[in-house]
């Protein structure tokens, strides 16, 4: 019998009949679309997306919050295969990101076999047809190979505050922004100090009476010397594609120039800490202020993040720093752990994503059952940051070891495409119906990584980060090393660390 489906692109959705593919993907962000555009310009398998939102897009279609940017440079932060002329600036705005994924997903044909409003309830893999079966609030799918890419900024991360009940004001996390929501001449209080809140807090204080953040760690910021590109620039990107391939490959370059100070090099920290500290200084006349706006650890230990407003905007007269955590909530008053107390309106949570132990795994299971949080108890890992022992025919996408704290996320998941890829037409050419990665060979790339992650930054710089799994303190989101070695290693399937089962269902367990 074989388990090869048929393409059904030009087959309607219809509400609850199992559908059929032989990928099924769930999310459609940068990972989930970019797999799914590889696979409609192959043609040799078909597949569905499943998406929960009613668009595609991922953390770029969620993150709307007003001063939204990625401080990555656009040029670099797209697919190296739909390079876009027209990026308005070097780092571009959130909504442009997004639009350049909805152009992506329509021109390459992509959205007839996406499946929106499709929440993932649970998928297992089914012994007896050698399947996935995923189950969604619209029925039931069944897939040869099943590619979760859910991403890890997908789902936020509200701390529970005591006495958040008695709250009387309006609270939301920074990625269910409310634009219906006025905020002039409001009390607000934002809650951390990340790439997100940097990003907000100049924006809300423009528009706030009061507005006091809540700094449990400081951060460690330079200058974001942002810029739009001329008409010159963007027609010349446009007819000389050497010119914006050329801009990639000096982008990509010079991220990697700063890995350096994250293999804490001595000369590359020293060079990162005199910038660091001295546009602190220059934006921070206030000693007492500037005391309380110096962080305790390593830079690079946290994301390096970059504004050039944030420092200044602690100088108004209405912005407040509370140099402690949100420690209690009673009704409108908002109180740090150091007893400070501060009368607000809204609670606006930049407290960031689950994204050391993601929800997902505690929907999938692999043989017997066995859940993927299970597997992952002591944190995430996988062979070649994509396979795990146990979960056959299964596929990550943007999960363990595979983000980079200085350069493109982009880069990284165009690697993990290709090997998804490769072992499918590898799967096809050896007529394997299961492929499943041994465990050593797993345990084996998985040491290898935490050997490489010793001596670094993240493990060694003094904080506490959402790239350590929370329970065994292991680096287990961040690949610790140059993104060119995640390439070179990670975008070839190979085949001797798997073992493939023949095209016949299984049905001695
Ligand atoms: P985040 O980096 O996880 O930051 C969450 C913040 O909330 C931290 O400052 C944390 O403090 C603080 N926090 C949590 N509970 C608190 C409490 N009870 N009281 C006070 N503070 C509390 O989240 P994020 O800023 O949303 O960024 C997440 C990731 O999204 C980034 O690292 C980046 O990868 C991505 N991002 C990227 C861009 C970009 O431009 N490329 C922009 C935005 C986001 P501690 O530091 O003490 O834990």
């Amino acid at each position: 019998m074989s388990t090869t489906f048929t393409r059904h692109a030009d087959r309607p959705f219809t509400a609850d009949p199992v559908e059929e593919a032989d990928v099924i993907i769930v999310g459609s962000g940068f990972a989930g679309l970019g797999l799914a555009m590889q696979l409609e310009r192959d043609q040799n398998q078909s597949y569905l997306v499943l998406e929960r939102a009613d668009d595609v897009g991922g953390t770029w279609r969620d993150n709307t919050y007003p001063g939204v940017y990625c401080d990555v440079p656009s040029h670099l932060y797209s697919y190296s295969f739909r390079p876009n002329p027209d990026w308005s600036m070097v780092r571009s705005p959130g909504h442009e990101i997004y639009e350049y994924l909805q152009t992506a997903a329509r021109e390459e044909g992509v959205l007839p076999q996406v499946r929106f409003g499709t929440t993932v309830l649970d998928a297992a893999w089914d012994e007896v047809s050698a399947t996935w079966l995923v189950t969604t609030n619209k029925g039931t799918f069944r897939g040869r190979f099943f590619v979760p890419a859910m991403g890890l900024l997908s789902d936020s991360k509200v701390p529970e505050i005591p006495g958040m009940e008695t709250f009387g004001g309006e609270l939301f996390h920074s990625a269910a922004w409310d634009h219906d929501l006025p905020l002039t001449g409001k009390r607000v209080a934002i809650i951390g100090t990340g790439a997100t809140a940097i990003q907000l807090v100049p924006e809300l204080a423009e528009v706030a009476a009061e507005l006091v953040v809540f700094q449990r760690s400081a951060a460690h910021v330079l200058p974001r010397r942002n810029r739009a590109y001329t008409p010159a620039e963007r027609r010349m990107f446009a007819r000389v594609p050497e010119s914006r391939q050329g801009l990639r490959s000096a982008m990509f370059w010079f991220t990697e120039s700063t890995f350096g100070e994250r293999r804490r090099l001595p000369q590359s920290v020293a060079q990162v800490k005199a910038a660091v500290d001295s546009f602190r200084e220059a934006e921070v006349p206030d000693q007492a202020l500037r005391a309380a706006l110096t962080p305790d650890y390593e830079i690079g230990c946290k994301r390096l993040l970059y504004s050039d407003d944030y420092y200044a905007t602690f100088g108004r007269d209405h912005v407040s720093l509370e140099t402690s955590a949100l420690a209690r909530i009673e009704g409108n008053t908002v109180i740090g752990a150091s007893g400070n107390a501060y009368e607000v309106d809204v609670i606006v949570m930049a407290t960031g994503f689950a994204a050391a132990r993601p929800p997902f795994a505690n929907i999938i299971r692999g043989r017997e059952g066995v859940l993927l949080a299970d597997h992952w108890a002591t944190g995430m890992e996988a062979y070649q940051t994509i396979t795990v022992s146990s979960f056959p025919n299964m596929f990550l996408l943007s999960a363990p070891s595979a983000a980079t704290g200085h350069t493109s996320a982009v880069y990284t998941i165009e690697a993990q495409v290709q090997n998804v890829m490769e072992a499918l037409d590898w799967v096809r050419a050896n007529d394997c119906a299961v492929l499943e990665v041994r465990a050593d060979a797993e345990a084996e790339f998985v040491d290898g990584v935490d050997r490489r992650g010793q001596g670094t930054v993240w493990t060694e710089g003094g904080c506490n980060s959402w790239y350590l799994d929370p329970g065994s303190g292991k680096l287990t989101l961040i690949w610790p090393d140059l993104a060119y070695r995640f390439a070179d290693e990670i975008s070839h399937f190979t085949p001797a660390a798997y073992v493939a089962t023949p095209h016949r269902p299984r049905t001695d367990r």
